[in-house]
């Protein structure tokens, strides 16, 4: 299956083939600012599933401890993907980016210690990676 995401002005475009590696929201501050939102939902596919990106994209570069490349339209500011150094050859997606075939549920929400207290979850998913 080919699942194709897009930013909210559509000029910038991912699509990526099969089931994602891992499908997870977090609730860390880097994941609330990225979205704006109570938390992050990202999805991790191999850099090989990646089949097509195209758009002008900007570069975010977090550096430190936890470095990171993040993409977003350079029109509209949307956050498209991004790749962690911390899990190479991955490359991660914004979940929510993808409307037309969404992705399935979350299997996993972790940085629980950040989670909104108004916000209940599928006692379900794992609670770590
Ligand atoms: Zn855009
Ligand atoms: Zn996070």
């Amino acid at each position: 299956m080919t699942r194709k995401a897009h930013c909210c002005c559509g000029s910038c475009r991912i699509e990526v083939e099969g089931e994602p590696l891992l499908n997870a929201i977090c609730h860390c501050s880097n994941c609330k600012r990225r979205t704006g939102s109570a938390f992050g939902w990202s999805a991790y596919f191999a850099d090989e599933r990646v089949t097509a990106k195209a758009g002008d994209f900007g570069l975010y570069e977090i550096t430190g401890a936890n470095p990171q490349q993040r993409w977003f339209c350079a029109t509209c500011g949307t956050t498209l993907l991004w790749k962690a150094a911390a899990w190479p050859a991955r490359t991660g997606v914004a979940g929510g980016c993808f409307t037309d075939i969404p992705l399935p549920e979350p299997s996993a929400t972790v940085s629980n210690n950040g989670r909104c207290v108004w916000l209940g979850l599928p006692a379900k998913w794992r609670t770590s990676l």
